[in-house]
């Protein structure tokens, strides 16, 4: 068991106060704070900090005992790295339209780049890696997010609500195909818009937009938050399509314990707030817009799943009684909360590598004769060879997630 330290990651869209206060640091920070990233990336790997204080990277101490660190269930199945990346999340302002490739198509994506030649620190490179990158997002604040598309029928209702002349082509296109055809057409159509009838079209829906909001009347207001966040959105992206896209999907608002799992191929944009995020260790993302970075359409189009059913909210069960567990797909992470009420203690079968991560309160974690302080923002490192751990909760309630490898299939 090592104490750990994240690495921060600074992105303008990140917040100056969510995450220095959670860890307890003097606010402002110095630069926007997005992300803090507990893990073994390469990019950005956590650091281990033991008695003598000396931090070492995760990843050289993984490098130094892989089956040790990791078990050799995962070292056979994933080679030696950890599978999974834990963060804290503190989104200010949104981030880009994305979505991220499935397996096949990240390791096809990725020997393409490598066989052009495209650097891997590129700027325009797509696939760093050849990993797939399911993800999810827990929330710790309300936390508002874009994700997947809505029904073709529900949108024909939303755009036609607008009463924007200049949106009847596409209204009808849908309209005439309300399905997954027609909604890849529509974006595929908006998305890939000339600049100079994105400059005609954007300014007409943000008129309509305005008017929606401004003309309740009698008739029902259904579609308030999507309408706002197009603007909020143009405010910062002006002449963005993604703008348009917006108004595609689903807008999803997660209250504090509640979860959204983004497979392959699902179109998503994270607007505000903060969560806990854990993901496959990949950085494979592909870019729509509403970003100053890479954007790749015709690649991104190659990757979306425009018949994706709705993106449900994840609630998490609860396992024995202080574990809520979030159930995924995915077998490269699996992500608990736990909540303790103060002189509370859990205790924790071996389960391989684990990250915890306190988010609230402050408890101890005992593990193989050792002892750690767990304080509000703090992590620690278990190893795969440690043997079960307790938590015990201080003079307050205290709530942690865990980071570890995906549940067996039977349990997910
Ligand atoms: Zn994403």
């Amino acid at each position: 068991m090592h104490r750990l330290e994240g690495a921060v990651r600074s992105y303008a869209w990140g917040s100056r106060t969510a995450i220095a206060t959670l860890c307890g640091r003097t606010v402002p920070s110095d630069h926007p704070e997005a992300e803090l990233w507990f893990g073994a990336h390469p990019a950005d790997p956590a650091r281990v900090i033991d008695d003598d204080h000396v931090p070492v990277s995760l990843l050289d101490l993984l490098d130094e005992d892989p089956p040790a660190q990791l078990g050799d269930d995962i070292v056979e199945r994933f080679g030696p790295r950890l599978p999974f990346l834990l963060k804290l999340l503190a989104a200010e302002e949104p981030l880009s339209l994305q979505a991220h490739p499935s397996a096949a198509q990240a390791a096809e994506g990725y020997a393409r780049e490598e066989a052009l030649g495209v650097p891997l620190d590129s700027s325009v490179r797509n696939y760093r890696d050849p990993n797939h990158k399911p993800e999810l997002v827990v929330a710790l604040t309300r936390f508002e997010a874009l994700a997947g598309f809505r029904s073709a029928a529900r949108t024909v209702e939303l755009l036609e609500a607008l009463r924007v002349p200049e949106l009847d082509p596409y209204v009808g296109l849908l309209a005439g195909q309300p399905d997954s055809d027609g909604l890849r057409a529509l974006f595929t159509t908006w998305i890939t818009l000339p600049a100079q009838a994105l400059s005609a079209l954007v300014p007409r829906v943000l008129d309509g937009c305005v008017t929606y909001l401004a003309t309740g009347g009698d008739a029902p207001r259904e579609f308030v938050a999507e309408v706002r966040t197009a603007l909020q959105l143009a405010e910062i992206y002006p002449g963005d399509a993604g703008v348009l896209a917006s108004l595609l999907l689903n807008r999803i608002t997660l209250e504090p314990g509640q979860g959204l799992y983004l497979d392959a191929g699902n179109l998503h944009a994270y607007l505000h707030g903060m969560g806990i995020e854990i993901m496959a260790n990949s950085d494979n993302v592909l870019r729509g817009g509403l970003t100053p970075k890479h954007v790749d359409v015709p690649e991104l189009l190659r990757v979306l799943d425009f018949g994706a059913p709705g993106v449900p909210i994840l609630e998490a069960d609860l396992v024995g009684s202080h574990e809520w567990r979030y159930r995924t797909p995915a077998p490269e992470f699996a992500l608990s909360r736990f909540e303790l009420d103060a002189g509370e203690t859990v205790s924790l079968a071996p389960c391989g590598p684990q990250i915890l991560l306190c988010t609230s309160g402050s408890a101890t974690v005992e593990c193989g004769g050792e002892s750690i302080e767990l304080g509000q923002g703090r992590s620690v490192w278990l190893p795969a060879s440690d043997p079960k751990l307790e938590i015990r909760a201080g003079d307050a309630a205290v709530q942690a997630f865990r980071a570890r490898l995906g549940l067996d299939p039977g349990d997910r």
